[in-house]
């Protein structure tokens, strides 16, 4: 098996809809319709974990001289943190009420 990424579709796991791969050619890693992720990385795409936990989106940072918005997941399995840049500019952008409600959620907690 190699180790090359492929920039693929994929049916969630969370909510059951198909996601399809970002058109900017950049590896999507959460549903655009519910926010989760799958653990499948140590680091940010090495896919090299063998946990396979759903992630669930909790949070959402904003750098402004960075990467912009990035969804912050948890692991429901393992506990595992990870960061992932929202896909705002897309087919299938993420949604964004959602991640507005995690944004109120991070400012009131
Ligand atoms: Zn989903
Ligand atoms: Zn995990």
């Amino acid at each position: 098996m190699s180790k090359k990424r492929e920039n693929v579709g994929f049916v969630c796991e969370n909510c059951g809809r198909e996601v399809k791969p970002l058109s900017n050619g950049s590896y999507r890693n959460h549903c655009p319709f519910c926010l989760y992720s799958k653990h499948v990385d140590c680091l940010p795409g090495d896919r090299a974990s063998d946990c396979g936990g759903l992630m669930k989106p909790v949070g959402v940072i904003y750098k402004p001289n960075k990467k912009g918005y990035q969804l912050k997941h948890r692991c429901l399995r393992c506990g595992h943190e990870g960061m992932n840049i929202v896909a705002a500019e897309d087919e299938q952008s993420d949604n964004f009420d959602l991640i507005l409600q995690l944004m109120q959620n991070e400012t009131n907690s």
